[in-house]
């Protein structure tokens, strides 16, 4: 196939050029004016950019979630992210205490199959664990680890665990994800919360503030200078989040960080509506100001991601909560927390480009080209240069689509950007050479995705 004319970004800038895709479904070539080989389909593009597919780093598909689970798996959820112009997702594995991470790594291996892009896989550990399984982990292609600084009874770790592993990954080539939320002083205020009354769905964000986000990545990044490490940290939602991002990268700390578009759109008072059930995600939405702060990390580059924790639930089993309850839950801590968002992620921050808050060239960066060089995909994903995966978006800036959930894939029943409309959108998605979104339908078949091996980090 010879795209024709196209506006093509990508890490060697922006320039109007052919890009051809090689019949082993690699980019075989990028340059003005191609001379086309005979039997080659041409595609008219001219005025459409053309961009790495989507690398989306941050998905739950198919997760239990106490009695519910979440809404998509890995067929529904990479169908809806092929839509939207995303070729890669790397989903997250967990090891739950006395569980083999490895065994683990296999049930989520076997749950991925039906996936229609590739994909790969971060692990999740609950516990310290011995450095052998680190280095079985890396010889399996995951290379990225998640610790948890919230939720004590399930998936918390401490500090002492968050070093080894750091220390340990790193030998390895590993990186080190953290969720960073000061989760004993969260424990204590949703104590007091519950003892008084406040049992609302207002309370979930009340009893998570940006202060005890923004101490726990101070600390986060405090452990990585001390183990000589590097740290990603999943999720950024707060303006003193990312301050403190800042002052650690600023005396040389690797800080690499995350935002997801719920922080760039979405506030506190929906969490007041008569929905508010449906806008529970942790951390929770914060006051609107927070947002303008992201973004103009973004602009800066002291956030370097944006992926999505994908993680969505129908109005249902929301109402249901993770008890099984009559009547469904009982209070604010039993309500399944997070949001869709693996359809939507590119047309949202291309909103901050028609907007002027970011360029065309940190659209790119921030959804394709970050995320494949951080988590080890690249040069394969994330780049369009001749040998790349043929992972292409064909971007329509004309095109204005609906974000009411019936417009859209994802599988669920709400849209938390309903009544949205955003302005640009795939025409054509390519995986590995084959198109498998067009003009916003799939076209592409089950179980073509591949697992990814990811490659170590080298410092
Ligand atoms: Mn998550």
């Amino acid at each position: 196939m010879l795209l024709r004319n196209g506006s093509v970004t990508d890490v060697d800038g922006s320039r109007v050029a052919d890009v051809r895709v090689g019949a082993d479904g690699t980019i075989a070539a990028v340059g003005p004016a191609l001379a086309a080989s005979p039997g080659e389909v041409e595609v008219d593009v001219t005025g459409r950019l053309v961009v790495p597919g989507g690398v989306d780093v941050h998905t739950h598909f198919h997760l239990p979630v106490g009695q519910v689970r979440v809404s998509d798996d890995f067929l529904s959820g990479t169908i809806a992210a092929a839509i939207g112009g995303t070729t890669t997702i790397v989903d997250y594995v967990t090891a739950y205490r006395g569980e083999d991470p490895l065994a683990a790594l296999a049930t989520w291996r076997r749950w991925a199959e039906p996936a229609v892009v590739d994909y790969g896989l971060h692990m999740t550990f609950t516990e310290a664990v011995p450095e052998r399984v680190i280095a079985d982990c890396v010889e399996a292609g995951v290379t990225s680890f998640k610790l948890y600084m919230a939720y004590p009874q399930l998936l918390q770790v401490d500090d002492d665990v968050i070093l080894d592993v750091m220390r340990a990954a790193t030998r390895h080539g590993g990186l080190v994800t953290l969720h960073c939320e000061n989760g004993g002083a969260i424990e204590a205020l949703r104590r007091q919360a519950l003892a008084a009354g406040r049992t609302g769905v207002l309370e979930h964000a009340a009893t998570r503030p940006a202060v005890l986000e923004a101490q726990a990545v101070t600390r986060a990044a405090a452990l990585a200078e001390a183990a000589d490490a590097s740290v990603y940290l999943v999720h950024l939602s707060s303006a003193p989040a990312l301050a403190a991002v800042r002052e650690a990268a600023e005396r040389g700390v690797d800080v690499l960080a995350e935002t997801c578009p719920q922080y760039l759109y979405l506030d506190t008072q929906r969490l007041a509506g008569p929905d508010g059930e449906s806008f529970v995600c942790t951390p929770p939405l914060r006051d609107p100001w927070h947002a303008e702060e992201l973004w103009e990390g973004m602009a800066r580059g002291t956030i370097h991601t944006v992926a999505t924790d994908h993680c969505p639930f129908t109005v249902d089993d929301r109402r249901a909560g993770t008890h099984d309850r009559p009547g469904g839950w009982a209070d604010f801590t039993e309500i399944p927390g997070g949001l869709p968002g693996v359809e939507t992620r590119l047309g949202l921050v291309w909103e901050g480009v028609s907007a002027g808050r970011i360029t065309v060239a940190d659209w790119v960066r921030l959804c394709a080209e970050a995320p494949a060089r951080e988590f080890g995909l690249w040069p394969a994903k994330g780049n369009l240069r001749p040998g790349a995966d043929a992972d292409v978006v064909v971007w329509d800036p004309a095109r204005e689509q609906s974000l009411d959930a019936d417009a859209l894939h994802m599988h669920t029943d709400h849209s938390p950007y309903a009544g949205m409309h955003v302005h640009g959108w795939p025409e054509l998605v390519l995986s590995r050479g084959r198109v498998v979104a067009r003009d916003g339908r799939f076209v592409g078949e089950p179980a073509t995705g591949r697992y990814r091996p990811r490659l170590p980090r080298s410092r």
